[in-house]
């Protein structure tokens, strides 16, 4: 073993330079490889990689802890400049030594294929352009960024305006959008321009790597061996014949209860059940003891692992000052174990919040004993199936008579409310995912915006009916400016739509089972 005086604390990282790190990978480039040597050469460089990898994690919980510690972020960002690009170029070495061996360890089979995938896209001339891309996505930040409106008298961003959707004053919500909507409106030109340039910095990327299609790269470079777009296409079929009239019926079912004569796009938040928000807790030890209960009724086991990170303070679930927003859940690979930060404020997306995260939790808890770490590192259409099967598999524990937080009414309000939301995902995650696969297969056409807004168009005819968008034409066909994925992560959506299937079956599974 070369690797025993590697830090075994986060905060080490402060005394340490790369170079230190560096004479490891040396020491590991500089190794010969023999069909004997190789599982001692892999063991070691993923000790050291998981080290690297556990030590970003670790630093990256604790500025999300506390966005105020000025130590930790120094750290943070001394990982970031120094170690984070330097590691790369260190891991790539490695990783063409691997390959160049012509050895196929056992196990290994699913790495080697990505990191095959990952050398073959690989062009000297491509880094520029990529990070152009990053910069150009940024704008795109900036624009949505800087859309605010006044509302009550006060300056707010347009996603500040959100909850205004849920107001029961049919007025109220249609004046908030429609202010959102103008302001959204604004930008059509500046977000027209940023596509041109994304465009066709995509259709560089891909010809300098020696693909007929920018369809064709990102596929390879989001490591998609098992399905293809005509799989998506079949997939969006199949929910326009299954999911899209099953919507149907539920919206106007919407209409029905809300008695309205058309239902306009301000009117698909509200709560239809005319009874105030659910409250389900006071406290995050209330919500860790119910959530325990819970996971223990779902399984005892899973109950176990939940308890082990409540001993060992690896949940941190309370909104307060100074915490950075968002929920997240982590994985410290060599202490074995994961990490949730959230920021309950006691509301029912909390709840749902925790189940889905702690189902990532427990995805770690299975798989950190795989024998190395490039073994643990998985896409989001199966990272995303254990979060929200254990959303589906916990949600009959959430009444109070079975350790939960609700009467049977108010589960029954929650959990009809989040099969819905399930159900109303699958047909805007068609035609997002439509949309992208028309714009790369068709680029020329693609670089006039009106195309696009004709696409979208159509697109949202098939897939979204039974919401009333008349008079509405310039908002519906530039849909494709909301949705941030279209500008900044091509193709990466319809892996949700295919975790949440996965995970409709594993709760099918187990109602039979
Ligand atoms: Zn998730």
């Amino acid at each position: 073993m070369v690797l025993q005086n590697l830090p075994k604390a986060t905060t080490d990282i402060q005394d340490w330079t790369w170079d230190e790190f560096q004479v490891h990978y040396d020491e590991l480039e500089a190794r010969t490889l023999t069909a004997d040597s190789i599982q001692g050469w892999l063991k070691d460089w993923s000790d050291l990689a998981m080290t690297l990898y556990e030590t970003y994690n670790r630093l990256y919980a604790a500025v999300t802890k506390d966005t105020t510690d000025e130590r930790m972020d120094v750290l943070f960002k001394k990982y970031v400049d120094e170690f984070f690009p330097a590691a790369q170029a260190a891991d790539q070495a490695l990783k063409m030594k691997l390959i160049s061996s012509g050895l196929e360890p056992p196990g290994f089979e699913i790495p080697l294929r990505n990191m095959r995938a990952e050398a073959d896209l690989f062009r000297e001339d491509n880094l520029p352009l990529l990070t152009q891309e990053i910069k150009l996505g940024q704008e795109y930040d900036k624009i949505v960024g800087a859309q605010t409106v006044t509302w009550d008298g006060k300056e707010i961003t347009v996603t500040q305006l959100q909850p205004v959707y849920q107001d029961p004053d049919r007025d109220v919500r249609e004046r908030a959008w429609r202010l959102a909507s103008s302001r959204q409106l604004q930008d059509r030109q500046a977000m027209n321009d940023l596509w041109g340039k994304l465009l066709e910095t995509r259709q560089k990327i891909a010809a300098n790597a020696g693909k007929p299609s920018y369809t064709e790269y990102r596929w390879q470079q989001l490591m998609r061996f098992d399905y293809t777009p005509d799989d998506c296409r079949q997939f969006h079929d199949a929910i326009e014949k299954v999911v899209v009239p099953a919507v149907s019926r539920i919206l106007e079912e919407r209409k029905q209860v809300l008695g309205i004569q058309s239902l306009r796009p301000w009117d698909l938040e509200v709560d239809i059940s005319g009874k105030p928000p659910l409250r389900p807790f006071t406290n995050a030890r209330e919500l860790v003891g119910k959530a325990a209960q819970i996971f223990h009724k779902v399984d005892p086991q899973l109950g176990e692992y939940f308890n082990s990170m409540q001993r060992e303070d690896l949940l941190d679930l309370e909104n307060r000052k100074g915490k950075a927003p968002g929920a997240y859940c982590t994985d410290f690979p060599q202490a074995q174990r994961p990490f949730i930060l959230m920021n309950a404020v006691g509301l029912h997306d909390d709840v749902m919040t925790i189940l889905h995260e702690t189902g990532h939790a427990f995805h770690v808890f299975e798989s950190v004993n795989l024998p190395y770490f490039h073994q643990m590192l998985y896409g989001a259409e199966i990272a995303e199936v254990a979060s929200m099967s254990m959303e589906l598999l916990s949600t009959p524990y959430l009444p109070e008579t079975k350790g939960g937080f609700y009467s049977q009414q108010d589960t029954a309000r929650a959990r009809r409310e989040h099969l819905e939301g399930i159900l109303r995902f699958w047909p805007y995650m068609s035609v997002v995912d439509a949309f992208q696969l028309w714009v790369y297969e068709n680029p020329q056409a693609a670089l006039d915006p009106a195309n696009c807004d004709a696409k979208w168009g159509e697109l949202w005819k098939r897939f979204m009916v039974g919401i009333d968008t008349s008079g509405l034409d310039d908002w519906m066909v530039t849909g494709w400016h909301r949705k941030l994925h279209i500008f900044e992560a091509p193709f990466y959506y319809v892996e949700y739509g295919i975790a949440q299937l996965g995970a409709i079956q594993i709760w099918r599974n187990s109602l039979q089972d």
